[in-house]
C-alpha cells in the first residue's frame, strides 16, 4: 500500500494526518494506497516554506533558472515511462495515453526553458529630453496550482514550469484521486537542483483548497476542474484579492459538413470521443452531422466502435476504465436518461463485461439527440458520443454558440471558405479544422470561453508568462553633465 503525504520544503511531511483518502486502481477496483489530507495548518507551513524560498529564488539569475529547467526537462524525459505507469495505476487511462500526457507537459517545460527571451521588457529612449522609459516583469511570490484528476501530470505542468521560470515559488494541490505523478515530479525537481521550498505539494480536498484561496501569502490561483468549482474558486480567490485563472468543464462539438471526408471524420470521432475514456476536457462529446450525411457517418462510427478493446490500461487495451465506481455509475445514468428522453442508443456501453471489479463502461453511441436532452446540456465526462442532426451550417453553428461551454470545437469540411467562416464566427476558445482535439502547442495559450474559463488568462504561452508576473514601468532621467545638468563631479570633456 502506497502512503502519500505532503511535500514541503524539499522533504516529505512526517506528521500523522488527521484525515486521509483512499487511492484506487480503477482497472481492478482495489484500494492501492492512501493520501494524507491537509488542513489550514498544512497549507500554512507550505506557504511559509514557499515564502522563505521566494526571497532567494526571485533573485536567482536567468541562467541558473534555465539550467534547473533544462535538467528537469531531461529527468522527466528519462522517466516518462515511470510517470506514465503511475498515472495509469491511479487514473486508469491506457499507458500510451499516459505517456502522451507527459509529452504534452514536457512541451511546457521546453517553452519555459526560453524564459530569458520571454521576460525581456520594452525600452523607449528619449521619450522626453534625457528621459527613458522601460518595462520589466517581476515574479508574484508563492502561487497555488489546483488540478483535476484527469491529467495528473500534464495539467500541473501547464502552470508550474512557467511559474517557476518567472521566479515564483509554488504550492500544488493535486487531485486526491491520483496524487503520485506530482510526487514523483517533486523528487525530479530536487534532483534537477531546484532549491527546497520552491516546489511544494499539499494534498487534500475542499479544506485545503479553501485555505489556499484565502491565505494572504498566496498571490495567485491557477485552477482546473469542473465548472461549479471553477466558478467558486474564481469568486472566492478574487474576493481575497488574488489574480485567478479557473478553467472549467466542457462540451465539445464536432461539426461534420456534407462535403467532408467521412472516413477521416469517423476516425477522428473515435479518437476524440473515446480516448482516455472520454475523460478529457478536449474530448468530443457532441457530433453535429449536417444532413444528408447523418446515416453514413453513424454507420462508420458504429463499425469502428466494434474494434475498440476496453480493459486494463497496462494490458494493451485501447480504452481503460473510468476513474471511480461513482463516476462510472453517473456516466451510465446518462445513457439511461438519454434513452428515456428519446435518443436512439446505437451502441450501449453498459453491455460490456470485463472480468473483475474495475470501473469499466464500454464506448456508447447515442443518435438523434436533441438540444434539450441532459446528455447534451450536461458535461458527461465519459465514453458517450451523442449525434445531433441538423440541415444547415447555420443551425450547427447556432448549437455550438448557444451552449454554456466553449472550450474546444472542430469542423470537418473540405471547403476552405466554410472553415474560415467557422473560425471567425464560433464562440469557443480552441478551434480545430479537420483536427478533432485542437490542443494548442505550449507556446500558444490553452483555454476556453464562456463557462469553460473564469478569469481572462489562459494557461501557458505568453498569457501564462503574463499571469505569473507583474508589470512595472520605469521612467528614468539621468542628468547628463555635458548637456547642462548638475555637475556630479564626473570627468568632463572640454
Ligand atoms: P473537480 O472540480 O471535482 O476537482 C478539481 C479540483 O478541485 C481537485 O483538486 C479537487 O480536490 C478540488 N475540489 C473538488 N471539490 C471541491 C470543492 N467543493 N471545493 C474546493 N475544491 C474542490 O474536477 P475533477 O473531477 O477532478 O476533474 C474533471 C473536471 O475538470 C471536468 O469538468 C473537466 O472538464 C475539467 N477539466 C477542465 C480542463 C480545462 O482545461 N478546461 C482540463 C481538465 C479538466
Amino acid at each position: 500500500m502506497t502512503q502519500i503525504t505532503h511535500w514541503i520544503n524539499g522533504a516529505l511531511d512526517t506528521k500523522k494526518p488527521e484525515r486521509s483518502g483512499d487511492i484506487y486502481n480503477p482497472a481492478t477496483g482495489k484500494v492501492t494506497g492512501t493520501v494524507a489530507f491537509g488542513n489550514a495548518a498544512t497549507v500554512d507551513s507550505a506557504v511559509s516554506a514557499a515564502t522563505a524560498a521566494f526571497a532567494e529564488w526571485r533573485h536567482s539569475s536567468l541562467t541558473k533558472r534555465t539550467q534547473v529547467l533544462f535538467a528537469f526537462r531531461e529527468l522527466v524525459a528519462q522517466n516518462k515511462e515511470k510517470i506514465a505507469a503511475l498515472i495509469t495505476a491511479e487514473h486508469g487511462k491506457v499507458l500510451s495515453d499516459a505517456a502522451g500526457e507527459v509529452t504534452r507537459g514536457l512541451e511546457v517545460v521546453e517553452f519555459a526553458c526560453g524564459i530569458p527571451h520571454l521576460l525581456k521588457g520594452g525600452f523607449s529612449e528619449e521619450v522626453s529630453t534625457g528621459v527613458d522609459v522601460y518595462s520589466i516583469r517581476q515574479a508574484l511570490g508563492p502561487v497555488a496550482i489546483i488540478s483535476p484528476f484527469n491529467f495528473p501530470a500534464m495539467v500541473p505542468m501547464w502552470f508550474f514550469p512557467v511559474a517557476i521560470a518567472c521566479g515564483n515559488t509554488v504550492v500544488v494541490k493535486p487531485s486526491e484521486k491520483d496524487p503520485s505523478a506530482a510526487m514523483f515530479m517533486a523528487q525530479l525537481w530536487k534532483e534537477a537542483g531546484l532549491p527546497d521550498g520552491v516546489f511544494n505539494i499539499v494534498h487534500g480536498d475542499k479544506e485545503v483548497v479553501d485555505a489556499l484561496l484565502v491565505h494572504p501569502g498566496i498571490k495567485s490561483i491557477s485552477f482546473v476542474g469542473s465548472t461549479p468549482i471553477a466558478r467558486y474558486v474564481y469568486e472566492t480567490g478574487t474576493k481575497a484579492g488574488k489574480r485567478v485563472q479557473a478553467l472549467g468543464g466542457a462540451k465539445n462539438h464536432m461539426i461534420v459538413l456534407p462535403d467532408s471526408d467521412l472516413e477521416l471524420a469517423a476516425d477522428a470521432a473515435i479518437n476524440a470521443g473515446f480516448g482516455s475514456a472520454g475523460e478529457r476536457c478536449m474530448a468530443i462529446s457532441a457530433i453535429v452531422a449536417v444532413e444528408p450525411i447523418g446515416n453514413a457517418l453513424v454507420a462508420r462510427i458504429k463499425s469502428r466502435m466494434a474494434n475498440i478493446v476496453t480493459g486494463d490500461g497496462t494490458k494493451g487495451s485501447d480504452m481503460g476504465p473510468l476513474v471511480t465506481a461513482v463516476h462510472r455509475d453517473k456516466v451510465a445514468s446518462y445513457i439511461e436518461a438519454g434513452a428515456k428522453e428519446g435518443a436512439t442508443v446505437v451502441v450501449d456501453g453498459r453491455d460490456l463485461k470485463v472480468d473483475g471489479d474495475g470501473f469499466f463502461l464500454g464506448p456508447t453511441l447515442l443518435d438523434n439527440v436533441s438540444p434539450k436532452m441532459s446528455v447534451y446540456t450536461d458535461e458527461i465526462f465519459g465514453p458517450v458520443l451523442s449525434i445531433l442532426r441538423v440541415n444547415t451550417y447555420d443551425e450547427a453553428l447556432n448549437l455550438v454558440n448557444s451552449h454554456q461551454y466553449g472550450n474546444g470545437t472542430a469542423i470537418f469540411t473540405n471547403d476552405g471558405g466554410a472553415a474560415r467562416r467557422f473560425q471567425n464566427e464560433v464562440e469557443v476558445g480552441m478551434v480545430g479544422i479537420n483536427v478533432p482535439i485542437p490542443v494548442p502547442m505550449a507556446y500558444y495559450s490553452f483555454g476556453g470561453w464562456k463557462n469553460s474559463l473564469f478569469g481572462d488568462s489562459h494557461a501557458h504561452g505568453t498569457e501564462g508568462v503574463h499571469f505569473f508576473t507583474r508589470g512595472k514601468v520605469v521612467t528614468s532621467r539621468w542628468l547628463d553633465p555635458s548637456h547642462g545638468g548638475i555637475n556630479l563631479g564626473f570627468p568632463q570633456n572640454d
